[in-house]
Parts: structure tokens; C-alpha cells; sequence
């Protein structure tokens, strides 16, 4: 199959070549419409489109079709219908109406809402997504769409991401003919770096708490962490190996451009990164890519851990959301060879560091996650803080640009932004600095906070809206402008030294970096209940009504559904921790201690000038840790108790916070102790040597 890639990529996806072949030409003339202009597709087209993809998608093997959506819960959902239909002389056709395509009608009441459906009706229903290419994946024809009420509320990741890709794409195109250039549509563009951890599936199968919450409850370090630093893009295991070749495949058969894997900083961790699509395709993608990840790693005895911090004390995974904006021409967050292009990257770039400057607040909680806790801010990540990076040429360039003072960088040049031009950005210059979490990475800007087992809609849907906002702002005033040179380069300058404080290019790990940007202003939320308010204070709720992203019920509902799933995920947590503890670990160490009895009383009985000293020492040890331990059970299973018995929503998420995590972190660390001295095979959890520093048989 290696050999066959090409024959091979999208071999299973119903995209433009496969449409222009089979579809009569004027069918594919008004589905191109809808693709590219976003026209309404009227049910004739639609019958035809159904009735050509079903009998494509049977020859792929597909009995099934299935509308494949993103609610509240972020990851997929799938509810498989049969094309078989009886005809009833006892014999069946295969059927698929236009109406089956464009629109489903999940039973929507278990999917989180929020509270949405109180206020609305209660069924919600599924719209096709023409933009994202339906595919076959297990024997199933799977047709992107997203998920909204039958009041308009959207009940998904995907319906405000698809708005919020309009709304930028309206305003960006509105300064583009500022600049004289008539375009059809600017496309918001997404490249996901995903990382992930690849465990052994027995080590797996005998942790519970990995099994029942995706990441470690209990171990103790390794004697050997990362500090070595030689997994990084080192040599893949074999197995390992194995499983990214497969992987590939799957993916390239879905039309899913993986083009990057290695090794990570972690031991056992990898990153896999596609090339960039449009954002409602990149992350389709993105969310395929993990169900993949998940499904493949099994056959090579391996499981695949999305999980933000799988191992305490060890890196955890992130999944880098580069994104920029695109006409079909040009990435608008390339600088230019000309000076007047020039002026135009720097009001895109304006653009979004006055984005990023006046929503962090509401960035922040798009990578707002119980398992996101454990990254931001723990000196592996980007910290909760959100700045931007520009590099050292850019932020000359910008502080030359602010001060009407003269640039001197590497090209020493005088900023007269009518005249001049800027010099290009080499990659090396602007991709540096790892420790930022916004940063620009030469035509692109890199969001490093998200989490790996994120969808990054949340993220983008805001980024793209707060970005359209300022972009309206500009076009309302340079519409206006008599001399159009001159009032872009004092908006540029004027949003420089507003939002000066916003650009940062230093240690983002760094303490004294807390202090300064305290000191500046920025908002400083350390885990997730306390930066989730910022979905619902008024500016937030204004803007994304303003661009009609999603309206303030729709907020209200999105908070409600983040905090409800912290306290639940917390929850299970704590409920694991107290079962591995009180069925697990400590019989464990109750049953060594015996056994170190024992020894030393059989010493004792054989003579009493035989020292028993190291048992008693041991055993001293081991019973503090046995009472320490059983102390904090109890005090653990009082405040999980006591934090699930409130209602609501706010005061719940933060006690679990404030007071379960907490407890777990005291069980965990006596636990952690009993593990470092209790006998190997008394321990009943693979320890964190065992499986992180395995060896390949
Ligand atoms: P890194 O140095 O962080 O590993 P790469 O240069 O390998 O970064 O690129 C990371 C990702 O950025 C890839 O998925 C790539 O396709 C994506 N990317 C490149 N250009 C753009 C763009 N204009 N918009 C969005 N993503 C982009
Ligand atoms: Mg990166």
C-alpha cells in the first residue's frame, strides 16, 4: 500500500474529483456554488447529490449512512441508519433521499446543553456541511454536519465556528477592497499539531485510573525523567512505527493530510501534524485523526492517551492551532515585497493583536479544561497568561512603528510605512521562543494553549470573531478616510501603543514574567472555573452577538455545560482515586507489612541478637503511610461529598476545586510515597518506569 499513496489519498472520500466525475454537470455546477459562495442548495440538487453519493459509497462497502456531528461534549457523535428499505413483496432497495442528506434528526436529549432546552424545544436537528467532504469509514457514509435546535440555538462546536468563519470573512473582505483587491471570500485556515502518549495495553489494562479517566491517579516518578531530553525526535519503536505507517494510510484514504510524525519531548509521546486546511475542515479532520489515533493503536498491543497529563512530572500534550486568513491568492499574515502590501499585513497583524489584547479573557476559556489545568502555567506549556510573541524583527519593527522612530534592525531602514518595506521574516527569527502562547511564526500565528484532546472549534470561533470585530472597526473608519495611506498607518500606530502591553517576547516560564504582566494588565486566570465566567460578562456576550456567533442564551448554556463537565470530570476523579486507594493500595501495603512482620518475627524466633532493625524501620514507614493514607481517604470522600451535593453549577465547580482537588493531591502524594518503598510485587499499578522505559521485545 506504501507504494500507492497517490492512488490511495481520498480514495474514500466523496470530494471535488470524485463530485465533477459522477455528478450530471449542472448538479455539480450548483453544488460548486454552495461549496465556494455558500448558495442554498435546493432539495432537486440534493436528491441527485444523495442518490450518486450512495451508490459511491456502497461500492466503498457502506450499507450505512450516518450524520456525523460535534455536540457540547466536543467529541463526535454517530447515530447509524441503514440505506436498506424494504419494498414489501419480502425484497429490499437501497435507498438515500436528498432530504436523508441535508438534514437528520438525532434524538438530541442526551447530548449537554446547558439548559438550552428548558428555553427551547426539545429536538434539535442535524444540517449537512457541504463544505467538509462526506466520507466512508466503517462500512458507514459519514456526512459532516452540524447540530442545532429547531429554534436556531446551536447545540454543537461546529455551528459558531461556521459563523464565526462568515463574519471574518466579511469583514477581512471589506479591507481588501480598501486595498483595491475584489474578492469572493477570505477562509480562516487551521493547521492542528497533535500530540499524544502510546502506553502498552496491558500496562493500561491494569490501571484504573487510566482505564476510567485517561490519565494516572497515583505513580511515582521515575528514577529517570525526561532531563535527558533524547526522546525528542528521536528513533520511533518499532511498534511504534508501525502503528504511525498504518495511521498515515487510514488517514490519507480519508483525505486527512498527515505530513509530519515524531518523537516528542516526553518519553512515549508523539506528534503527528497535518498541512493546513479551512478551519471547519482542518478540524474535521483534527477530530478524525484522534478517533484513528484511538482506534489503531490497540492492534499493536498499544493505547493511545489524548489525555492533557497522562503522567505526572512529565510533559503533557498540547495541540497547537496554527491559524491564518486566505483569499484563494495570498495569506493575508504574509508580509509582503511591496509597500503597500506591507501596509496591508500590518493591519491584518493590528488586527489581531488588538484581537488577542481585548479577548484574552475570552480565549482563555476556549482552553479552559480539567485536564488543560495540568499544562498551563506547570513550566511545559504557555502559561495561563495570554501574550503574544512577534519576534525580534517584528517587535522592532512594531516599537519603530509606535515611537515614529527609525528602524534598526538586522536591514537597518528608516519606518516610513508609505516608502518602505518591510524586510522578510525568516522562520528561524520568529519561531524561537517555545515558551509563548501566541505566537507569530512567520505567515502564521501558533495558539499554543489548547489541549490534545480538544476540538479546537471553541478556540477558533473566538479567535476568528474578536478578529472580524476589529476588522469591522477598521473598515468602518477607513471607509470613511480622505486619504487612505495616511489613516491606516495611524490606525496601525494607534492600535501599537494601545495594545503595546499584549506583545511579549521574553520567558513565558518565567516568574518574573507573572509579575510584569500583572503589572501590565493581564488577566491571569490559573485553572478553569475561575477563567469560565469570562463566556458570560456583557463584553463577551456582546461581541459574539454583534457578529451573530452565538447569542447570549447560547453563552449562558456554553458556561453551564463547561462547569458541569469540570465538576463531573473532577468528580470521577476523586471517586477513582478513593476505589484504587481502599481496594488497592492500601490492602497492598497491609500485605507487605505482613510479610515484613513476619520476616522479622521469624528472625526474632530464631534469635534475639538477630537485628530486625531494618524491618522495624520499614514497617514504622510503612504504618505512617498506611495512617496518613487512610486519614486522607476520609478526608477525600467528605469533600467529593460534600462538593457534589451542591446544585449550583458555579459554586460547585470551584469547591471541587478548591477543596477535592486538593484531597486528591494529599492521597496522591502518600500514596506515591507507600509506592517508593513498598516490595515490587506487592504494588499493584505498573509503575511509571515500567511504563514509560519499556523495552520492545
Ligand atoms: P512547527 O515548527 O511548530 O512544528 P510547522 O512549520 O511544521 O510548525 O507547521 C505547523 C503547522 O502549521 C502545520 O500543520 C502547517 O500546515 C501549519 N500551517 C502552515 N501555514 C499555515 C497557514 N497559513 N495557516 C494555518 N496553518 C498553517
Ligand atoms: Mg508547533
Amino acid at each position: 500500500m506504501a507504494a500507492n499513496v497517490m492512488e490511495v489519498y481520498g480514495s474514500k472520500v466523496f470530494n471535488e474529483h470524485v463530485m465533477k466525475e459522477r455528478l450530471p454537470s449542472a448538479t455539480y455546477k450548483s453544488l460548486k456554488d454552495t461549496l465556494h459562495k455558500g448558495a442554498p442548495l435546493d432539495i432537486e440538487v440534493a436528491n441527485v447529490v444523495a442518490s450518486v453519493m450512495k451508490r459511491w459509497a456502497m461500492e466503498l462497502g457502506a450499507t450505512h449512512y450516518t450524520h456525523w456531528f460535534q455536540p457540547l461534549t466536543g467529541i463526535t457523535s454517530e447515530k447509524h441508519d441503514g440505506f436498506v428499505s424494504p419494498v414489501g413483496d419480502g425484497t429490499a432497495i437501497m435507498e438515500f433521499s436528498g432530504k436523508e442528506l441535508v438534514r437528520g434528526e438525532p434524538d438530541a436529549s442526551s447530548f449537554p446543553s446547558g439548559g438550552l432546552r428548558a428555553t427551547c424545544e426539545a429536538r434539535g436537528y442535524t444540517a449537512w456541511d457541504p463544505t467538509s467532504y462526506a466520507f466512508v469509514k466503517d462500512d458507514v457514509l459519514c456526512i459532516p454536519t452540524a447540530f442545532v435546535s429547531y429554534t436556531g440555538e446551536a447545540l454543537d462546536k461546529k455551528t459558531p465556528l461556521l459563523r464565526s468563519m462568515k463574519a471574518l470573512a466579511t469583514q477581512a473582505t471589506r479591507i481588501l477592497k480598501l486595498f483595491g483587491k475584489d474578492v469572493d471570500y477570505v477562509s480562516t485556515t487551521i493547521g492542528p499539531e497533535q500530540e499524544y502518549f502510546l502506553v502498552r495495553k496491558e500496562d493500561y489494562e491494569a490501571r484504573q485510573d487510566l482505564i476510567l479517566t485517561g490519565r494516572t491517579l497515583f505513580g511515582a516518578p521515575a528514577a529517570k525523567g525526561q532531563e535527558l531530553e533524547e526522546h525528542y525526535f528521536g528513533t520511533i519503536r518499532p511498534r511504534v512505527s508501525a502503528f504511525m505507517k498504518e495511521l498515515d494510510e487510514t488517514l490519507w484514504e480519508l483525505g486527512v493530510p498527515a505530513k509530519t510524525k515524531h518523537n516528542e519531548v516526553a518519553p512515549c509521546q508523539h506528534e503527528l501534524a497535518p498541512i493546513f486546511d479551512t478551519a471547519n475542515v482542518a478540524i474535521d479532520h483534527n477530530l478524525l485523526t484522534m478517533e484513528m489515533m484511538q482506534k489503531i493503536a490497540p492492534k499493536y498491543g498499544l493505547v493511545c492517551l489524548l489525555h492533557e497529563k497522562p503522567f505526572e512530572g512529565v510533559n503533557g500534550s498540547g495541540k497547537h492551532n496554527n491559524w491564518s486568513m486566505s483569499t484563494s491568492k495570498e495569506n493575508l499574515l504574509d508580509p509582503g515585497d511591496t509597500p503597500m502590501e506591507n501596509l496591508q499585513f500590518l493591519v491584518f497583524l493590528a488586527a489581531v493583536i488588538k484581537a488577542v489584547d481585548e479577548y484574552a479573557d475570552l480565549l482563555r476559556t476556549a482552553v479552559a479544561t480539567p485536564g488543560n489545568d495540568h499544562r498551563l502555567g506547570a513550566n511545559e506549556a504557555p502559561p495561563a497568561i495570554i501574550s503574544i510573541f512577534v519576534g525580534e524583527e517584528l517587535e522592532a519593527v512594531i516599537d519603530a512603528i509606535a515611537s515614529d522612530s527609525p528602524y534598526a534592525g538586522p536591514v537597518r531602514m528608516k519606518m516610513d510605512l508609505g516608502v518602505d518595506v518591510l524586510p522578510k521574516f525568516s522562520k528561524d527569527t520568529t519561531d524561537r521562543n517555545r515558551t509563548s502562547p501566541f505566537a507569530f511564526t512567520g505567515n502564521k500565528f501558533e495558539f499554543r494553549m489548547p489541549g490534545s484532546h480538544q476540538n479546537l472549534s471553541d478556540a477558533d470561533t473566538i479567535l476568528n470573531t474578536a478578529v472580524a470585530k476589529e476588522l469591522k472597526g477598521y473598515a468602518d473608519e477607513l471607509e470613511k478616510a480622505d486619504n487612505f495611506t495616511e489613516a491606516v498607518i495611524a490606525l496601525v500606530k494607534r492600535t501599537i501603543r494601545d495594545h503595546r502591553r499584549v506583545i511579549f517576547n521574553g520567558d513565558g516560564y518565567s516568574a518574573e514574567w507573572e509579575i510584569e504582566a500583572e503589572r501590565r494588565g493581564l488577566p491571569n486566570k490559573k485553572y478553569a472555573p475561575a477563567a469560565l465566567p469570562a463566556l458570560i460578562a456583557p463584553k463577551n456576550i456582546d461581541l459574539m452577538e454583534e457578529f451573530g456567533v452565538m447569542t447570549r442564551t447560547e453563552m449562558f448554556s456554553r458556561y453551564e455545560v463547561e462547569m458541569e463537565h469540570y465538576a463531573k470530570i473532577i468528580n470521577i476523579e476523586a471517586l477513582t482515586m478513593l476505589e484504587m486507594a481502599r481496594k488497592q493500595l492500601l490492602p497492598a501495603i497491609n500485605a507487605y507489612m505482613g510479610e515484613v512482620a513476619r520476616t522479622a518475627s521469624a528472625k526474632r524466633a530464631v534469635s534475639d541478637k538477630i537485628s530486625v532493625r531494618a524491618e522495624t524501620t520499614l514497617l514504622e514507614h510503612l504504618s505512617r503511610d498506611a495512617d496518613t493514607m487512610s486519614e486522607a481517604i476520609d478526608r477525600l470522600a467528605a469533600a467529593e461529598r460534600t462538593a457534589q451535593a451542591i446544585t449550583d453549577m458555579t459554586t460547585k465547580a470551584n469547591a471541587f476545586h478548591d477543596s477535592v482537588l486538593p484531597a486528591m493531591n494529599e492521597l496522591r502524594s502518600v500514596a506515591d510515597d507507600a509506592e517508593t518503598i513498598c516490595g515490587e510485587e506487592y504494588w499493584p499499578l505498573p509503575s511509571y518506569s515500567r511504563m514509560l522505559y519499556y523495552v520492545e521485545n
